[in-house]
């Protein structure tokens, strides 16, 4: 008899030949649709080669002339560009080498007026603060920086790892729909993502547009809205928020874009993307600094260390898809060419996995949930056709080969 999928996962589970992902990798859902069975959800692409389509993605991206893109990055700009000393783009981010990359470029080689915002970490690092600072002080932006009541994001964040396993959630809620909206308020028409999230695993159909999907910021119905895991008017009456209270987690109303010419954009379109290469111009353009001790789950130091809620983020991957933080890390590097595919098998063997022990226990006490049900609330969401329960403990059923 099969084992049960959970969450709308491919029942085989199958490992792309040329990296370390599998089909069980998920592609980015609206997250304010995001239940806890996943419906809808749909999961990384690997064709009868055996290639994923992250992987084909990388491909294209070998052939993809970056002087005529840029050339018509150059276009937009010049379209976009103010000379009455107001912003004409704005770049969403927390002060990590990817929006560091995209202000200073905008800015200082193609001379506009950029403005930055932030939406925080739920529990910065302090390395990550530090970065934030350097990236306003030492890039030289203004920013503008949005923090939610902490005491609904605190509740939210709860919520979200008990009827989801999701930790991060507010906080991606918060980053993503934070933007369009301050583009509003500041009569700011163009707005700049970095990568396509169809990068690492949408439907390759996704990629070639520099147009970031209207799905993924708008809202048309503040009832259809989920957060957490539950509908938001279950949010407000069982658990004593207001509607003004979940706003801040929800996209910007369609009426509401539409009355603007706003467009948002992905500069990963236009310009060639290696993280590895954003992170030496971070370090060089901005005093960003790795993580001064290895992350745990991987063997990196510089993707996504400003929040010590992100580690465990990385591990609830693990546990719903058979996936951490190494898989993800490795199969992107192997897409850029910096390790082989037998390297990255070793890294994930020893890495993935591995339990994020280091703001564990801080965590747990801001969240009020303890370290017990945590791992409670881990193994219910473990899908029985990736875990088996062995010799007292919990091991995948397949890793790759
Ligand atoms: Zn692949």
């Amino acid at each position: 008899m099969k084992n049960r999928a959970l969450y709308g996962l491919p029942e085989e589970v199958l490992f792309c030949k040329k990296c370390v992902i599998s089909n069980q990798r998920p592609a980015s859902i609206p997250e304010f649709k995001h239940k806890k069975n996943r419906e809808d959800a749909k999961y990384m692409q690997i064709d009868k080669d055996g290639v994923c389509d992250a992987c084909k993605h990388a491909e294209e991206k070998k052939i993809i002339d970056w002087d005529k893109r840029e050339g018509e990055l150059l276009k937009l700009l010049e379209k976009y560009r103010k000379n009455d000393g107001s912003y004409d783009c704005l770049v969403p981010g927390s002060g990590g080498k990817d929006s560091i990359f995209q202000s200073h470029i905008l800015k200082y080689k193609y001379g506009m007026n950029p403005l930055t915002c932030t939406w925080p970490p739920i529990l910065y690092t302090d390395y990550g603060y530090q970065n934030f600072k350097n990236w306003i002080d030492i890039g030289g932006f203004d920013n503008v920086s949005f923090r939610p009541n902490g005491r609904v994001q605190k509740l939210l964040t709860k919520l979200s790892i008990e009827n989801l396993l999701h930790p991060f959630q507010t906080f991606i809620l918060g980053q993503k729909n934070l933007a369009p909206k301050i583009a509003k308020q500041y009569e700011i028409d163009l707005v700049f993502y970095g990568e396509n999230e169809a990068e690492y695993g949408n439907p390759l159909a996704d990629n070639s547009n520099s147009l970031r999907d209207k799905s993924y910021y708008t809202m048309n119905n503040f009832n259809d809205m989920w957060i957490a895991g539950l509908p938001v008017q279950e949010l407000i009456e069982k658990y004593s928020i207001s509607k003004q209270d979940l706003m801040p987690y929800l996209p910007i109303a369609s009426d509401e874009l539409n009355s603007t010419n706003i467009q948002i954009h992905y500069l990963g379109y236009y310009l060639k993307w290696v993280p590895q290469e954003a992170y030496y111009y971070a370090v060089e353009n901005s005093g960003f600094k790795a993580r001064p001790f290895r992350s745990q789950g991987t063997y990196g130091k510089y993707q996504s260390i400003d929040d010590k809620i992100d580690d465990l983020h990385w591990y609830t991957t693990y546990i719903k898809f058979g996936l951490g933080r190494a898989s993800y890390d490795a199969s992107q590097e192997i897409r850029n060419n910096h390790i082989d595919r037998e390297e990255a098998i070793a890294l994930v063997n020893k890495f993935d996995g591995e339990f994020p022990e280091k703001y564990f226990k801080e965590t747990m006490e801001y969240l009020d949930i303890s370290e017990e049900d945590f791992h409670r609330l881990c193994n219910e969401f473990r899908s029985p056709h990736l875990w088996k329960f062995m010799d007292g403990e919990w091991k995948l059923r397949k890793t790759v080969k």
